[in-house]
Parts: structure tokens; sequence; C-alpha cells
């Protein structure tokens, strides 16, 4: 099956993107004029939550609403942009007055609870850096991060903290004040956040911190191995603004809604810094992934502009398209994935679904930022994860033994995934480890450890990890073609391809599989899945081996984990798992 390039017409167009012709925007882009959609200091300098916050209250919309919260038990509780700088200057008050200072390292550990946004912009305001982690890590985890990021200030709830924090702090003694959300007293050796904010003003004079100064830690998902601490600056604020006007297509009017947590990358860069940079209302959603919650939201909430994953998208798809048809979605206009392949079969289901496609976008930890993506005006290829956003240059690379890389122009020919260093997002180091930060850079390029190739269009087209691929027969085989294809069978949720070593082709392929639900794991579907995978892929390419699982292990953040797959099928060691969600083997 081939999947058709899906045209924009512009009478389809709710709002004219922002990116209307690529061509000409790409041209004509330079760093300076685009530097004019945010504000700075008023003093001088540039700080992430000035941009994201006080800024739209000093241009007098302040009573528009920043943040719309669903707990988990139903309850909706609008922030609007003033009320969200006047708490953020309480915690930024608060901050101060435990002697934090510019620099230190504020560390979250919470669900998508209020105080997480408002900590966030709190803490970029005192001039200190926010580094949030995932509620679900377990106590090693967490430890290792918080160790490794020197935390100072903790905010988590009662209940992680005892779980998760309190049998190991006293061995890390840079860990001065540990902040409870929860009301009532707090345990011992914690502060009530509650008290302290209110006992602090609401006037906070953000300090003046410079575009290079360090703001965000955020640690990778751990799909290839231990998770490294990525570090970004203010300077960053400057692509999240621009990439959620051009990839996001984000306006003012729009209702948004990112449902990545903020302890992963996408979570605050997506999920809390472009959309109130743009000034528009987000909606923030407490609970987990539930199919008919989701629908609900983005009926009732009216989202316009909705952001996701892969692995949801695909949990959507196994729940079945009418769920999505029965509601009334009239006012979503543009949907958006990343962090994993999006498959083509996924984008055109989107179609079916909500009669738009998913628009697949791609980038990293690293990037800080959308680097790659389809945009709400161009022509989207299924299976393509778009072109490069204004700014960016991407290209596909080769790296020589001398160190020195070489870039190859020939169409479809595949390589490593390289970016042009030098834009805003662009992370600054992995904590404590610059020899392997500097082990990414080569010939003024970022090489990012994927690989891909680039069509004569300038689309990319995503192949693997380079960790990943599979060498068979003299052939390169990328898991994301074989995941695809096999996807492509109604029977098939989910797929994870690796490559188990053959003594006659080096590698063969070998495909685990999650069944949609009503049907039987049984020998005759695996041979009739086999099947469709070899008239889709060849001999070659299509898997040797197809075992069904209940479920393939991910990490918390949705990725696939073929690594581990492939360690547990070779007995070898499975290597740093703290990011493992629990899976059935
Ligand atoms: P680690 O670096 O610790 O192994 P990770 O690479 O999964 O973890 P992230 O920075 O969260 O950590 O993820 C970035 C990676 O996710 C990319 O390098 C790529 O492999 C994958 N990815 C993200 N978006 C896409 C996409 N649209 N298409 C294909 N792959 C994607
Ligand atoms: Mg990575």
């Amino acid at each position: 099956m081939s999947f058709d390039a899906i045209r924009k017409d512009p009478a389809d167009f709710a709002m004219p993107p922002n990116l209307d012709d690529y061509e000409r925007c790409t041209a004509d882009f330079d760093w300076e004029s685009a530097s004019r959609c945010l504000d700075g200091l008023p003093g001088g300098g540039l700080n992430i939550a000035y941009e994201a916050v006080d800024r739209h209250v000093h241009h007098g919309k302040g009573d528009k609403v920043a943040l719309r919260w669903l707990s988990k038990t139903d309850e909706c509780r609008d922030c609007t942009y003033v009320q969200l700088m006047e708490a953020s200057n309480r915690f930024a008050n608060v901050l101060a007055r435990l002697g934090v200072s510019k620099g230190d390292r504020v560390f979250t550990l919470c669900g998508r609870q209020p105080q997480l946004y408002i900590a966030a912009m709190g803490t970029l305001k005192a001039g200190a850096v926010f580094a949030p982690l995932f509620a679900a890590f377990g106590p090693e985890p967490v430890r290792s991060r918080m160790e490794i990021g020197e935390a100072r200030v903790l905010l988590t709830t009662a209940s992680l903290y005892r779980k998760k924090v309190a049998p190991w702090r006293h061995e890390l003694p840079s860990l001065q004040q540990v902040l409870l959300i929860d009301d009532g007293d707090p345990a011992p050796g914690c502060l009530s956040l509650a008290a302290l904010m209110a006992q602090a003003s609401t006037e906070f004079a953000i300090l003046p911190t410079q575009a290079e100064d360090m703001a965000l830690l955020h640690f990778t998902s751990g799909t290839t191995g231990k998770p490294k601490g990525a570090i970004h600056v203010h300077q960053a604020v400057l692509f999240h603004t621009l990439s959620g006007l051009y990839a996001l297509d984000l306006h003012p009017q729009d209702t948004y809604w990112c449902t990545a947590d903020p302890g992963w990358v996408t979570g605050t860069s997506y999920g809390i810094i472009a959309p109130l940079s743009l000034g528009v209302t987000m909606v923030v959603d407490e609970a987990e992934f539930d199919a008919q919650r989701w629908y609900s939201i983005l009926e009732s909430q009216r989202i316009s502009v909705w952001y996701t994953a892969p692995t949801a998208i695909r949990m959507l798809m196994k729940a079945g398209a009418e769920l999505a048809q029965s509601r009334d979605l009239s006012t979503l206009r543009f949907l958006a994935s990343v962090g994993e392949p999006l498959n083509p079969e996924a984008v055109v289901w989107g179609q079916a679904a909500f009669g738009k496609p998913f628009h697949d976008n791609w980038w990293q930890t690293e990037t800080g930022g959308i680097m790659i993506a389809n945009f709400a005006a161009q022509t989207v290829l299924p299976g393509s994860m778009g072109r490069p956003l204004p700014g960016i240059t991407a290209a596909i690379v080769k790296r020589q033994e001398d160190g020195h890389v070489t870039s190859t122009s020939a169409a479809g020919e595949v390589g490593e995934l390289a970016l042009r260093s030098g834009w805003p997002s662009m992370f600054r180091g992995y904590l404590h480890e610059q020899a392997r930060y500097e082990k990414c850079f080569a010939d003024g390029w970022y090489l990012s450890g994927d690989l891909a190739s680039c069509d004569a269009q300038g689309y990319f087209w995503f192949v693997g990890r380079a960790d990943d691929v599979i060498k068979s027969a003299g052939h390169l085989i990328g898991p994301f073609e074989v995941e695809s294809a096999l996807l492509e069978h109604p029977a098939v949720a989910e797929a994870g391809v690796i490559g188990i070593p053959d003594p006659m082709s080096g590698e063969v392929v070998k495909a685990f599989v999650a069944l949609k639900p009503g049907h039987d794991p049984n020998e005759s579907l695996r041979r009739e899945i086999l099947g469709h995978a070899r008239k889709r892929l060849g001999a070659v390419v299509s898997p040797k081996e197809i075992v069904f699982r209940e479920n393939l292990p991910k990490t918390r953040s949705g990725k696939i984990m073929r690594r581990l797959l492939k360690a547990r099928e070779l007995g070898l060691p499975e290597g740093d798992i703290s990011t493992l969600e629990s899976d059935e083997r």
C-alpha cells in the first residue's frame, strides 16, 4: 500500500497559516529579524518567564486565560496571565527568601498540577534553573538525576517525598529545601509551599538574566542508554516561540493542548514555554491517557491545536475511529505529533477520525525545539518528518574515520541526520559530560545519532536510530519501515523490530507485535502477518520471525525500547532501565 501526499487547500484553513509560503519564508529568514518576536527584559537581558508571562500583562492581555487546568476529578480551574504572573512572582520571592541564587537548580517531582507551572515560571524569574522530573520515576532515577543536577530545592508532594526522596535525602547535601504542595502540616525537614506563598509578595523584580544563562535542565528519555542531562539557556525561548508559530501554527485565538508531561522536554518547550510566549490559552490535563477522556477534552474544551505522540495516537487507533467521529471536534484545526516515528498509517488515520492528518515533527531533548516539521499549509507526505524549520539547516552526513563528516546531496541516500549548529535552543552541554557533548559535533554540524534520508523535495524520512538499524545481507534496514508495514495489517496495534544475529546474513529481522483487541494471537494470524510483511517489504527486509506480546517495553515518555527487546532476546544485560514503564515480557 502506498500513501498519497496530502495536499492542503487554502479554502480549508480556518485561519491563515503562519507559514504560508515555505520557500519564501526560509529564503528570507534571518535571526535578527526573527528575534523581534521577543520583548527582552525592560532593563536589558532575556528571561524566558518574562516572555512567557509578564509581557502579555504589560501588553494589556492580563485577563486572558493562560492555563486551564483539568484535575483528575474533573475540577476545572482557570489561571489568567496576570494571575500566573503574580503567583510566579510569589514563588520567585519564596526562592529568594530561601537563599536560592542565580544558577541554582530547582527540581520538581509532581504531577501536572498548577503549582508545577507556577514553579517553572517563578524559578526562571529568580534566575534559577528549572529541572522537572517525571512523577512516576522510582526512587533511584529520581536520586541519580538530582545528584547529577546538584538539586538545591525540590518541589514535590508529601507522598512522593516519602516514597522517593526521604530514604536517601541525607546523602544529597546540596538539597537544602523540600517544598510540599499538599495542604496541612509538612513532613519533618520539609516546608509547606502554601504557607510560604501566602507570606510572599506578588511583586518581584525578575533577575536580569542574559541570553546565555542556564535556564533549563532536561534529562533525555533513556531510550538508548543512560539518560543525559541537557543544558538549555534563556535564549531558547526565541526558538520555542518561532517554532510554536511555524511548526504548531499557534495563533492567539487558539486553545491548545500538549499532552506531554513537563518531565520530558516536549512538555516544557511546548507544554509551557511556546504556548505562553505566544499568548494562547493552554489546557493541562492532570490525568493519564484514556481514550474517552481525551475525546471528551478535545470536544468540551474546544481544542484547536493538539500536540501529542505516536504511542497515544496508536492507542486511539486501537480504540477505533468511531469514538472520534461520534464527537463534535469541529474546532480542531491542527494536529501534530512527536517523540517517535509516526507511521504513515497513523497520519492517514487522522484523516478518517478527525478529517485532518497528523503532522509529524522531529526533534530531540538536545535540540530544545522542533527542527523538522510538516507545516499547516504544506503538503504532508505520510511517513515523512517534513522539512527543516526556517533558520534551521539540516543535512544527511556520513562520519569519516578521521572524525570529519561529509554531507551527501544524493536524494534518498541514508546517512546520519545532522543540523548546522548555532540555533538558539541548541543544548549547551551535557551536565558533567563535556567529552560526550563534544563528540556530538563535527565540522560545524550537530550529529543527531538518528539515521534518515532526504528526498528531492527536501522532505526528511526517518530510518531509525543509528543503534537500532539492522544490517542484513549487506542491506541497511530501518526498523521504522518494517514496523510501519506491520502496522498496516488490520490486527496489528504496535510493532517493535530488532536485528538478531544470523550466521548467514549477519542479522535478520525479528518483530514483536501487540494485537488490537478482539484478535487472537494464534499461529494462523502470525503466518498471515508474516505473509503481509513479505508482500509489502520483500524477503530481505521483512521479519523472519514474529512473536506476539501483550505490550512492548516503552519509556515512560512512550517510546518503544528496542534495545531492551534486543537485550532480552540475546540474554544480555538490560542496561539503564530507569525510564522503563512497567511492561509484560
Ligand atoms: P536517549 O537519548 O536517552 O536515548 P531519546 O533519544 O529517546 O533518549 P529524546 O531526546 O526524548 O530522548 O528523544 C529524541 C529522539 O526521539 C530522536 O533522536 C528520535 O530518535 C526520536 N524521535 C523524536 N521525534 C521523532 C519523529 N518525529 N520521528 C522519528 N523519531 C523521532
Ligand atoms: Mg537521544
